[in-house]
């Protein structure tokens, strides 16, 4: 039981210090909070429901007169506002304080210009990473014209994009009316090629195209 103790206090050290620095909730002093969760051990029947759900880390295991029970090993790193686990446990083992107390935080420390400089800061990183993926991913538009309805066999195409990591998109076909045929109009297809590789699988889409005597009007 001393060693289990031991590594329950050294987990909760780590984990609540982030190597050192003292963790804050939108700059308030984490553990100025008095928000976590509290196991009624009577209560709790050691389903683990808690310690596999929470993404915190919050819940530790361990063993009571040779019963599991669940145990706030580190509760200051429970998200402030969040219930998850009193939600799920089956025999309402677990409790929690009056939400009232994180709207009370919220306008002592009138934390919300803090909070919009954190929005901020994730809409510039979703911006950025997003940025990232559209320099890999390339497109390259067709419009091709003559008896379009040539190019609707999925598994053709298939096998031409997908080796180099690419796909068709925003593919149309447009066809002639009766009388437009009857004077020689074309149908006309367009489609856009997306992906990776896509100088190879547009050079072989190109051949596929012109081998169905369709003509490449645009490119
Ligand atoms: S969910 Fe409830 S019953 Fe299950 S281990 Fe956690 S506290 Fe105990
Ligand atoms: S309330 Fe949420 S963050 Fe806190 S211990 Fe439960 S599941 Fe984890």
């Amino acid at each position: 039981m001393t060693r289990i103790c031991i590594v329950l206090t050294l987990t909760k050290i780590r984990k609540e210090t982030h190597h050192g620095k003292k963790s804050t909730w939108h700059g308030v002093d984490r553990e100025s909070i008095p928000w976590f969760p509290v196991v009624n051990e009577a209560q709790c029947i050691g389903c683990e429901l808690c310690f596999i759900t929470c993404g915190k880390g919050v819940y530790e295991m361990g063993e009571v007169d040779g019963r599991r029970k669940a145990k706030a090993a580190s509760p200051f790193a429970c998200m402030v506002g969040c219930s998850t686990c009193a939600n799920i446990c089956p025999t309402h083992a677990i409790s929690f304080p009056d939400p009232s107390i994180v709207l009370g935080v919220e306008r002592e420390h009138k934390i919300f210009s803090i909070v919009h400089k954190e929005a901020d800061a994730r809409r510039e990183k979703q911006r950025s990473k997003a940025l990232e993926t559209c320099e890999c991913i390339k497109r390259q538009s067709f419009e091709i014209a003559g008896e379009v309805g040539r190019l609707c066999n999925i598994e053709e195409l298939k096998e031409i994009v997908l080796p180099f990591e690419c796909d068709i998109v925003e593919f149309s076909i447009s066809i002639p009316s009766i009388a437009q045929h009857k004077k020689g109009a074309p149908g006309v297809a367009k489609m856009t090629l997306i992906g990776k590789n896509i100088e190879e699988a547009s050079a072989l889409l190109s051949d596929k195209i012109v081998a169905k005597e369709l003509v490449i009007v645009k490119k």
